[in-house]
C-alpha cells in the first residue's frame, strides 16, 4: 500500500501523503496536503481501496482515481508520485471480481437452472449478479459493489406477481403437510397484507437498508412510475392465480393425501454433479406408492424443452439424494394462467440428457473465468448485449449506463 511521505498525482494535482491508516479489509484512510498551486497547503482527507497492486482513491462520494503500485509512478519536483487516472464504477467492479473475496464467505462456483438462464439472457447481467455483487451486503463494501448488490435484489411487477403466488401456495401446502389446512379466505388476506407490505417497503425506499429481505421494485428505483392502478392489477392477477390453484382438481387431490407423503415444499436444496454444487428449489415433491411426483407451478409462458430440462434437474437430485431409487419419477406442471396441467415422466433418457446439458453448461461457465479454481471473473469476458428492448427492463441498466438512454431516470 501507499505510505506516509509518498506523493499522489490526482487530476494533475500533486498531493503529499501525511498519513496512511488501515481501516478495515481493503480500506485505508489517507490525509494529504496539496502541493500544486491550485491546492497548495490544503489538507484533504481521502479514502483508498486496495485490490492487489491496484489502488482506488476516492475524494468525493462518487469519483474514483486509480493507480497501479507496480507501474504508475511519475517523477515530480517532490519526488516520485503515484499517477492516478480517473476510474469508473465498472473499473472498480472489474478489480473487485479479479480478486478473492475479503470475507469468510467465499464466492464458490455453483450451478442452478436460473444461473444458466441468466447467462443466456445477458452475460453482463450474469457477471453483475454472480460476481460484482459479491460482498455487497457488507456496510464497508465499495459503493459500486453495494449498488450491484442492491440492483441484484430488485424485482419487477411480473416477477413479484409470481413470487406472491408461489409464497401463498407454499404456505397453503405447508399447512396441509402440518395437518392444519388453512381457511382460503385467510390465505387471500395474508396475500393482500404481504402485497401491501411489499409496496410500502419499496415505495418508502426502506428496501435499500435490507435489499435481500425487503421488496424493492425496479419501477421505484428507476422512477419509471408504478401507478397504483398497475400495482393493484398485478395484485388482482396474483389473487386470480391463487384462486385458480385453490379451486383446481390438483389441489383437491393434494388435500386428500396423507401429510407424510409431502417430501419437500419449496425448500432450497443442493446436490453434487461433476464436483459442483447444484442448487434447486422444487415447488413440491410428493411420494405416492412407488412414484415420486415433482410439481412446478407456472404463472408465465413456458417452453416445453426448457420445462423438461428444469424438471429433469429435480429428477437428478432425487435420484442422487434418495438412493436406491426404485420409485418412478413423474413431473406435474400446473400452468396457472391456463388452468392446465402437463405431466411427463422423468425417465432415464431425460435424466441423462439433462445431466449432459448441465455438465456442458458448467464447463462453459467455468471456462469463462479468469481463475476457475478461485472463481474469479474478468468483466471483459462478459459482454453487454445489443438488444436495448431487453436492457429497458433490466435491473442492472444503471451500471451499463443504459438507464438514461432509455429516458427512464
Ligand atoms: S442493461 Fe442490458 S447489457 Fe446491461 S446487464 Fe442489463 S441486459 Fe445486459
Amino acid at each position: 500500500m501507499l505510505k506516509a511521505g509518498q506523493n499522489l498525482l490526482l487530476n494533475k494535482r500533486l498531493w503529499h501523503l501525511r498519513q496512511v491508516q488501515p481501516v478495515k479489509g481493503r480500506h485505508w484512510d489517507l490525509e494529504a496536503v496539496g502541493v500544486s498551486e491550485a491546492a497548495l497547503g490544503l489538507t484533504r482527507r481521502m479514502s483508498a481501496i486496495q485490490y492487489g497492486d491496484e489502488v482506488f482513491i476516492q475524494q468525493r462520494q462518487r469519483d474514483y482515481w486509480r493507480g497501479h503500485l507496480g507501474q504508475d509512478w511519475l517523477e515530480t519536483e517532490r519526488g516520485p508520485a503515484l499517477n492516478c487516472r480517473p476510474a469508473t464504477w465498472l473499473d472498480l467492479l472489474a478489480a473487485h471480481t479479479r480478486h478473492p473475496a475479503n470475507t469468510d464467505i467465499k464466492n464458490e462456483f455453483s450451478w442452478s437452472y436460473s444461473r444458466a438462464l441468466k447467462y443466456r439472457h445477458c452475460p453482463r447481467a450474469y457477471y453483475y449478479h454472480y460476481y460484482a455483487a459479491w460482498e455487497g451486503w457488507q456496510n464497508d463494501a465499495p459503493a459500486p459493489v453495494q449498488r450491484a448488490y442492491l440492483l441484484k435484489n430488485l424485482t419487477d411487477l411480473p416477477l413479484w406477481t409470481g413470487t406472491l403466488v408461489h409464497d401463498s401456495i407454499k404456505f397453503a401446502l405447508a399447512r396441509l403437510k402440518a395437518g392444519h389446512p388453512l381457511v382460503e379466505a385467510d390465505l387471500f388476506k395474508r396475500m393482500q397484507a404481504r402485497a401491501q407490505a411489499d409496496f410500502t417497503d419499496s415505495h418508502s425506499g426502506r428496501y435499500q437498508q435490507k435489499p435481500n429481505q425487503l421488496t424493492g421494485f425496479q419501477e421505484h428505483y428507476y422512477q419509471t412510475g408504478l401507478a397504483a392502478v398497475e400495482w393493484l392489477a398485478a395484485q388482482a392477477q396474483a389473487e386470480r392465480y391463487l384462486g385458480t390453484f385453490l379451486n383446481s382438481a390438483l389441489y383437491a387431490d393434494l388435500q386428500q393425501q396423507p401429510p407424510a407423503s409431502f417430501l419437500t415444499i419449496e425448500a432450497l436444496q443442493s446436490f453434487s454433479l461433476a464436483g459442483i454444487k447444484i442448487w434447486i428449489q422444487m415447488d413440491l415433491a410428493r411420494q405416492a406408492g412407488d412414484t415420486i411426483y415433482v410439481y412446478d407451478w407456472k404463472t408465465g409462458p413456458v417452453e416445453e424443452t426448457e420445462l423438461r430440462q428444469q424438471l429433469g434437474i429435480y429428477g437428478l437430485h432425487l435420484r442422487q439424494t434418495r438412493p436406491p431409487l426404485s420409485s418412478a419419477l413423474r413431473a406435474v406442471v400446473y400452468l396457472l394462467g391456463e388452468d392446465r396441467t402437463l405431466t411427463f415422466d422423468l425417465d432415464e433418457p431425460l435424466l441423462q440428457e439433462t445431466q449432459t446439458h448441465i455438465e456442458a453448461s458448467i464447463a462453459h461457465l467455468r471456462g469463462l473465468l479468469l481463475d476457475p479454481q478461485a472463481n474469479l471473473a474478468d468483466l471483459r469476458r462478459f459482454p453487454m448485449i445489443d438488444d436495448l428492448t431487453v436492457c429497458r427492463c433490466c435491473q442492472f441498466r444503471e451500471l451499463c449506463g443504459r438507464d438514461k438512454e432509455q429516458g427512464s431516470r
